[in-house]
């Protein structure tokens, strides 16, 4: 198999005294959509954010493409890529859509105006409101904003937390296939979600959480397929 794009082992992250991630090594291969899935507390965000540079693990390794990027600091890390879009959206409520996206995308010299465009293209309703407040878009469409935004950084990876959450769902449908349609551009995407079957669903490799370790790795379609994982760790889900 090529170098995984990430090789992320024996990470731990610890906020004082609470052992949030314990221990967890697996590999993220380029262009593939990588899932951890787990109860609220299982330290599915704590990864993600220890990975792009966000929290400081307290042990391990990072490696992206090779090089060691465990101490690197999350400014850095979207500069070379590695791009997340937070959990609760935090878009900025006060300022324009349009004004939202231009500081996404501030390091494209030049390109930012058609990269904008590219984005109105996709997700209509952004282009039709770009002089509103973004406050006054819907919860669904406020995630599009916050996933466009990171878009323009031209992730060459994405880190999505919890990307349904709070949502209708058809807007869940939504947000999925605006996730797929990433993954099929080629850029690969790590996501955290509670929601287990969909993004199991949509994931090549999914990895179980369970109080800070891996308690079990698997193809999207092998994890879905075992009723007996469904129930002991991810409930109906
Ligand atoms: P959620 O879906 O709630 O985000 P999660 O699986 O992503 O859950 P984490 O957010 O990584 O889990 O949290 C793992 C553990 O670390 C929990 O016990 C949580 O209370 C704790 N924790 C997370 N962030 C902090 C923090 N900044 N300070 C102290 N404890 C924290």
């Amino acid at each position: 198999m090529a170098e995984p794009i990430l090789r992320v082992t024996d990470l731990k992250v610890t906020y004082g005294k609470v052992e949030a991630v314990r221990g967890v090594s697996f590999d993220v291969q380029a262009g593939s959509l990588v899932t951890l899935v787990g109860a609220n507390g299982a330290g599915k965000s704590s990864i993600i954010n220890a990975i792009s540079g966000i929290v400081k693990p307290s042990g391990g390794k990072v490696l992206f493409e090779g090089q060691d990027i465990t101490k690197t600091g999350a400014h850095k890390l979207v500069g070379r890529g590695l791009v997340q879009v937070p959990e609760g959206r935090q878009v900025l409520s006060t300022l324009t859509i349009g004004e939202n996206l231009q500081l996404g995308a501030r390091k494209l010299r030049g390109g930012a105006a058609a990269a904008i465009d590219g984005i109105y293209e996709r997700f209509p309703v952004l282009g039709e409101r770009r002089q509103l407040p973004a406050g006054s878009l819907s919860g669904g469409e406020q995630q599009m904003l916050a996933i466009g935004r990171a878009m323009l950084a031209e992730p060459r990876v994405i880190f999505m937390d919890e990307p349904s959450m709070g949502l209708a769902p058809k807007i869940v449908d939504e947000v999925f296939k605006v996730i797929e349609e990433i993954r099929a551009g080629g850029t690969t995407v790590v996501l955290v979600e509670q929601n287990a079957r969909r993004a199991l669903q949509a994931a090549d490799e999914g990895h179980i959480l369970q109080n800070g370790e891996i308690v079990r790795s698997g193809t999207g379609a092998e994890l879905l397929a075992d009723d007996g994982i469904i129930q002991a760790y991810l409930g109906t889900g």
